[in-house]
């Protein structure tokens, strides 16, 4: 008897799962379903609760996933479908009475049609085999983030996922063109449209993109692609604020038009902890700044990107105060710049389920914003000194404490009231790019529109009656049947 196979016996003889198992195989087939035993050997991602449910199973199709939602819905089982598990707020978090719809298996992309630039792919496509599939005939995802080896197309559709080129290219919700999804009660809703323009009756598409897998199981869709840059040069500079970032961003945007793709800006303790840990000197420009600036301008080649990023700056390095910069001479040093920026695990080693939060402020308030938010948080907090970084070009802001988590309630209300409370009147959002997922729930139900939460619980309710798929994801309250 295999591990696996022993291991559902043991549990046939404690828990009622092992019926289930049986049953869920003999309709999806043994090979596509992983009982408990199986799970404990694999990662379950950025969450280890994510891998709490009683079974996993990988169909391969979206027939397969209607017929799984299907008896899902007869025997009353919930569903929570996971992509790469690289979400941050625990969306893809599984309990025990759960079973895991993992995407895993439907990985083709089915075509790639460089005549009108856009990728049919299915949901577990990962962003990485996408981007290089695509730039093998010249062309481009459009959306970028340091995840991209493990997030799915499917799960970045069902965060609505930004990543650092979202200021020129949008967030996912813009790169969709098409979707495929599989309702809560097995029947697949199909809008491949190949086309940006439709405006036959209402976009129900847009009512899945963001949804975190609570409205039913993105399956397949179909992604608008841009054309692949041919080289890019890549700077860190030192800067003094956020507004002088932004004032840089609208430089390099008049001079070297539709060639700026990414600003990316982290303060002082966020680049102490990252740079030292990766080895650069913090004491030496352009380290030893206030915030340090990632940018990145495309050219027909390294030399040509790299002299215009360069002549770009210098029009503009000492009226502006930049107090040192780094440009990459190579694609190798590129990469070792960005990673001050992208490793960002380096903080979560340091303070495990660190708290973290991910806001957008409209960019001319990020500075006044920031100074107002991390005063109150050392009120509330005296040893409070968090990581920030963040998106600059979009507003996107992500504060990380540099303490442990999960907070206890009161001090998580005192926190959440200190980072959200004036970002709905500023025009910001409270989350830009992470989504809701559990640990966004509480600060939803308080402080965002109260007649947009009772909308989301009508379509909630209409679309997934019994409340099978994702429960207890990004609404709070219960589905009543
Ligand atoms: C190092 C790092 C950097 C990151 N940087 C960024 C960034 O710059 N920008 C950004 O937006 N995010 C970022 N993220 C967060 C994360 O990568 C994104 O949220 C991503 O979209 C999640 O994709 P996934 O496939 O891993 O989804 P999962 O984590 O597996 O799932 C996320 C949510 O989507 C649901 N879901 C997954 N697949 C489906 C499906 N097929 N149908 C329906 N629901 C589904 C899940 O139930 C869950 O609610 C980062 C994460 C890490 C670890």
């Amino acid at each position: 008897m295999s591990d696996a196979a022993m291991s559902d016996a043991i549990m046939s003889a404690t828990s009622p799962q092992t019926d289930r198992i049986d049953r869920l195989r003999a309709r999806l087939g043994a090979s596509a379903i992983l009982g408990r035993a199986d799970l404990e050997w694999r990662d379950a991602g950025w969450d280890a609760r994510n891998f709490d449910a009683f079974a996993l199973a990988r169909p391969n199709s979206t027939a397969a996933v209607a017929r799984l939602l299907a008896w899902c819905a007869e025997e009353g089982v919930v569903v929570v479908p996971q992509g790469g598990r690289t979400g941050l707020v625990g969306g893809a978090v599984s309990s025990p009475d759960a079973l895991i719809c993992d995407l895993g298996a439907m990985a083709d992309i089915e075509e790639i049609d460089t005549e009108t630039g856009i990728a049919v792919v299915q949901a577990g496509v990962t962003l990485a085999a996408l981007q290089q599939a695509a730039n093998a005939v010249g062309l481009d995802p459009g959306i970028d983030l340091a995840a991209r080896g493990s997030a799915t197309i499917g799960g970045m559709v069902s965060t609505n996922a930004g990543g650092i080129m979202a200021f020129r290219a949008g967030v996912m919700r813009h790169r969709v063109l098409g979707l495929e999804v599989v309702l809560p009660d097995g029947r697949v809703f199909s809008d491949m449209t190949r086309v940006i323009k439709t405006s036959a009756g209402y976009d129900l598409k847009h009512l899945f993109i963001g949804a975190e897998g609570t409205l039913g199981i993105v399956t397949r869709v179909v992604v608008k692609l841009e054309s692949l840059v041919s080289a890019r040069a890549t700077a860190l500079l030192g800067i003094g604020d956020a507004r002088t970032g932004l004032a840089i961003v609208r430089h390099l945007q008049a001079r070297l038009p539709g060639r700026l793709r990414a600003a990316e800006i982290m303060w002082r303790s966020f680049v102490a902890t990252t740079a030292a840990t990766l080895g650069f000197d913090i004491g030496q420009p352009p380290f030893d700044a206030p915030c340090v600036l990632g940018i990145e301008v495309s050219g027909d080649d390294f030399d040509a990107a790299s002299a215009a990023l360069e002549d770009g700056l210098a029009e503009i390095y000492d009226d502006l105060g930049i107090t040192g910069c780094i440009v990459a001479t190579s694609l190798q040093q590129a990469e070792r710049l960005w990673s001050v920026r992208e490793r960002t695990e380096i903080l979560y080693r340091l303070h495990p389920r660190a708290p973290s939060f991910d806001v957008s402020v409209p960019g001319g308030a990020i500075d006044a914003y920031l100074s107002r938010t991390l005063a109150e948080l050392r009120l509330v907090d005296p040893n409070s000194e968090p990581y920030v970084f963040g998106h600059l070009a979009d507003g996107n802001v992500h504060i990380v404490l540099n303490i442990p988590g999960p907070l206890d309630d009161a001090m998580r209300r005192d926190v959440e009231r200190a980072i959200y409370r004036d970002l709905a009147a500023m025009g910001g959002s409270l989350s830009a790019e992470h989504g809701i997922g559990l640990s966004k729930r509480a600060a939803l139900e308080r402080y965002a529109d109260p007649v947009k939460q009772q909308l989301s619980a009508a379509i909630k309710s209409l679309l997934d009656p019994i409340g099978i798929c994702n429960p207890g994801k990004i609404l709070v309250k219960k589905v009543i049947s």
